[in-house]
């Protein structure tokens, strides 16, 4: 379990965000909208209480996307597994070159390519991210702390 900075509620999965400029954990719920940069404890499913539903409205609040730092998780599991380019390239029929700007993100692997890094690294390089459409003008809405715990009233006067 993962405790949320922003909300203090304990989750299974946490996303790591940039709250502020400050990296962040967060609760799916504290997560939305913001910027993304890792997830924790994906990997364990939610406990299955006989509540599918909730599981399956958990599952489409997230879309997935390539990891920020998608190069680095593939070089160093390639490190940990001692696996030169030119060997990983040869596996995956892929160029080493290619594999070699990839790993600098220098360029975005094809899908194809991704899955193939993925079953012969044993990696994930695809992160789930909240679904909220990216506001690109999120600057000036920014909710503050103290706006998001502030109680609801009614009138204002
Ligand atoms: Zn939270």
């Amino acid at each position: 379990m993962h405790e949320c900075e922003i909300c203090g509620k304990r989750a299974e999965t946490v996303y790591e965000i940039d709250f502020e400029g400050v990296r962040t954990l967060a609760c799916e719920k504290c997560a939305k909208g913001r910027q993304v940069m890792g997830v924790l404890g994906q990997k364990k499913q939610p406990e299955a209480r006989g509540d599918k539903r909730a599981v399956q409205q958990a599952y489409e609040a997230v879309s997935e996307e390539l990891a920020d730092n998608y190069g680095e998780l593939i070089r160093n599991a390639r490190e940990r597994m001692s696996l030169p380019l030119k060997v990983l390239a040869e596996r995956i029929s892929e160029k080493e070159s290619t594999l070699a700007r990839v790993e600098k993100q220098e360029t975005l692997p094809s899908e194809k390519t991704r899955k193939k890094l993925e079953k012969e690294l044993g990696i994930r390089l695809i992160v789930k991210v909240p679904a909220s459409p990216r506001q690109p003008q999120h600057e000036q809405d920014k909710i503050t702390l103290g706006d998001m715990i502030k109680p609801n009233k009614g009138g204002d006067e």
